[in-house]
């Protein structure tokens, strides 16, 4: 268990399309575990592979106190709209209003390779979509229709 260094905008790796996961082995519990210390660490979200330099279709999610894994995720469908406020662990000094599917359903594996199917709405649905977009090289900032600076 460690905690890995945070990558933020400006560098190149937040902009790569990350590579699929094809082992389901001791490296990728080794990534999880310490993505889940350093998710806790910055007092996040979610976290995503590239965020700490590693180029893998990986990302977590804790919301509700629920802690998922995903490897490999997958937009199976998407419904509705709406605007909320979004940050991210490697953008620092704004928030952002962005529009996002307010309804989502989900495949993705755990970290022992077994597929998971998972419904989500609101504010739960867009942390995953957010956390998806760094896999495929996007940030928040690129799609916010407002730009919010933090207070102090
Ligand atoms: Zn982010």
């Amino acid at each position: 268990m460690a905690i890995r260094n945070i990558t933020q905008m400006g560098d190149p790796v937040l902009r790569k399309r990350c590579k699929e996961v094809t082992a389901f082995d001791a490296r990728l519990h080794q990534l999880l575990d310490d993505m889940i210390d350093t998710l806790h660490k910055a007092e996040g979200l979610g976290l995503a592979a590239p965020q700490v330099g590693v180029l893998k279709r990986v990302c977590i999610v804790e919301y509700d106190d629920v802690l998922y894994e995903l490897v490999n995720p997958v937009l199976l469908s998407s419904n509705g709209s709406c605007v909320d406020n979004e940050g991210c662990l490697s953008v620092a000094g704004f928030r952002g209003l962005v529009r996002r599917p307010q309804q989502i359903e989900i495949s993705y594996f755990d970290r022992h390779g077994n597929k998971q199917h998972l419904e989500a709405e609101g504010y739960f649905a867009r942390v995953f979509l957010h956390e998806m977009d760094h896999l495929d090289g996007v940030l928040f900032a690129d799609k916010m229709i407002k730009k919010i600076i933090d207070e102090d």
